[in-house]
C-alpha cells in the first residue's frame, strides 16, 4: 500500500465529487460524481480503470447521505478501502475560525454546521459528508480543507464592508471569498510555469465555472477577492447575480416579493440564466449567441465586461507589476471567445491575445495565450482535489 493516497470528498449543494488520489502525482485510482441530488434524475457515476459506470439514485431520503454510503460500498467492492491513509473534505465556508486545514472531529463538524449561515446549502452537505465518512472510516484521520482559508490574508480594507463596524465585531459580517483552493492551486502552478518563487510572484487568478471569482495575489498571498460574505458577490455567474445595488432587494420587497422568492431569484434564476433566458451553461449561451439571440449576446457581454473590470481593479490592489493573469475553471479553461473578449478589454494594460495559442489552450491544456511582446496571460486547469490530497498528507 502506498502511503500517499487520500479519499477526497467534495460535497456541493446538489452534488458530491469523490476520488482516491495520489497526493504526489495527482493521479486518481477511482473518481466519480453524484449529481442532481433531490431531483428524479439524481445519479452517481464513477470511472475506474478506464471504464465509466452510471447508476440511478433512488428517489427520496437524503441524497448526500446516500451518495457517501454508496461511495463507501463501492470502495469496498473495488477492494480500495485499504489503499488510502486519510480522508480529505472540501468545506466551503470556514468563516474566521478556520485559517488553514484542520483535523476533523465532532467540534470541527459542529463549527462547520454553525457556519452554515454563510453557505447554507454547502456547509450542511459538507457536514453530512464528514459525519458519514467518520462513521465509515473511524480509524482513518480526516481533514477539512476550507475554500475560504486562502483568503484569510486579505487586509481589513479589502474585507470590511462600509457598514457599521459593530456588524463585523458582533456578527462577523465581512468578505470571506470562496474558491480559495482553486486560486491557491493555480497560483502555485503559475509560479512553477514562470520558474519564479511563488512568494515573489503577483497574479490575478480568474476562476470561471458555474460559480466564478477573481483573486488578487501579491507575493503569493491573497490581497483581495471578488466573492463576499457568501458566494453570491462579485462576477455574474451561471445562475447568481454577482454585485448588484442592495437597494434592488428593498425595491422588490416593497413590490411584495417574499424573502425566499427573492433570494432564490438572486441565487438560482439570475446570471447567464436570468439575462439570456436560455440556460445557465456558458456553452449554451455561446451557442444561442452564435445563432443571433440578442439576450444571449448581452449575457456574454455583461459577463466578460465585468471580469475585465475586476481584473483592472486588481491591478490597483496589487500595486506592482502583475506576473500573469491566470484563467481556470470550466469556462476559463475551455472558452476561447470568453477569454478572447476579456483580453480585448485588457489591451489598455498591454495584453495582446495570441489567437492560435488561445485556441490551443483547451480541454485540460495549460499554456500561454498572449502574444510574444504582450504582458502574460495563461490558462491552468484547476485541481482542487489534488490540493486537498496534498494538504491532508502534509497534516499526517
Ligand atoms: P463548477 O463551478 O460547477 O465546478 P465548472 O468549473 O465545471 O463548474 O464549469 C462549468 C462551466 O464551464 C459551464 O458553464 C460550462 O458551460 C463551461 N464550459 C465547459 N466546457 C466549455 C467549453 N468548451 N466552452 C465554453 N464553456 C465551457
Amino acid at each position: 500500500m502506498s502511503n500517499s493516497y487520500v479519499l477526497v470528498i467534495n460535497s456541493g449543494s446538489s452534488s458530491l465529487k469523490f476520488a482516491v488520489i495520489d497526493s504526489q502525482s495527482g493521479d486518481a485510482l477511482v473518481s466519480g460524481l453524484g449529481e442532481c441530488f433531490g431531483l428524479p434524475e439524481a445519479e452517481i457515476s464513477w470511472k475506474y480503470q478506464g471504464e465509466k459506470t452510471v447508476e440511478a439514485i433512488p428517489a427520496g431520503g437524503n441524497h448526500h447521505q446516500y451518495a457517501v454510503n454508496r461511495v463507501v460500498s463501492l470502495l469496498e467492492t473495488l477492494g480500495l478501502t485499504s489503499q488510502f491513509v486519510a480522508v480529505g473534505h472540501r468545506i466551503v465556508a470556514g468563516g474566521e475560525t478556520f485559517k488553514g486545514t484542520v483535523k476533523v472531529d465532532e467540534a470541527v463538524i459542529e463549527e462547520v454546521e454553525r457556519l452554515a449561515e454563510l453557505a447554507p446549502l454547502h456547509n450542511k452537505a459538507n457536514a453530512t459528508g464528514m459525519r458519514a465518512a467518520m462513521a465509515a472510516f473511524p480509524n482513518l484521520p480526516q481533514f477539512a480543507v476550507f475554500d475560504t482559508a486562502f483568503h484569510q490574508t486579505m487586509p481589513p480594507k479589502a474585507f470590511i464592508y462600509g457598514l457599521p463596524y459593530e456588524l463585523y465585531e458582533e456578527q462577523k459580517v465581512r468578505r470571506y471569498g470562496a474558491h480559495g483552493t482553486s486560486h491557491y492551486y493555480v497560483s502555485r502552478e503559475a509560479a512553477k510555469m514562470l520558474d519564479k518563487p511563488v512568494e515573489q510572484s503577483n497574479f490575478i487568478t480568474v476562476h470561471l465555472g458555474n460559480g466564478a471569482s477573481v483573486t488578487a495575489i501579491k507575493n503569493g498571498e491573497c490581497v483581495d477577492t471578488s466573492m463576499g460574505l457568501t458566494p453570491l458577490a462579485g462576477l455574474m455567474m451561471g445562475t447568481r447575480c454577482g454585485d448588484i445595488d442592495p437597494s434592488v432587494i428593498e425595491f422588490l420587497f416593497r413590490k411584495g416579493w417574499q424573502q425566499d422568492e427573492l433570494f432564490d431569484m438572486l441565487n438560482k434564476k439570475s446570471g447567464f440564466l436570468g439575462v439570456s433566458g436560455v440556460t445557465s451553461d456558458a456553452r449554451g449561451v455561446l451557442e444561442a449567441m452564435e445563432k443571433g439571440n440578442p439576450r444571449a449576446r448581452l449575457a456574454f457581454e455583461i459577463f466578460t465586461y465585468r471580469v475585465a473590470k475586476y481584473i483592472g481593479s486588481y491591478m490597483v490592489a496589487i500595486g506592482e507589476e502583475v506576473d500573469a493573469i491566470v484563467f481556470t475553471g470550466g469556462i476559463g479553461e475551455n472558452s476561447l471567445p470568453i477569454r478572447s473578449e476579456i483580453l480585448n478589454y485588457l489591451k489598455v494594460f498591454g495584453y495582446q491575445e495570441d489567437a492560435k495559442a488561445n485556441a490551443d489552450a483547451r480541454f485540460g491544456q495549460s499554456g500561454v495565450i498572449t502574444a510574444k511582446d504582450s504582458k502574460l496571460a495563461v490558462v491552468i486547469p484547476t485541481n482542487e482535489e489534488f490540493v486537498i490530497a496534498q494538504q491532508s498528507v502534509a497534516m499526517l
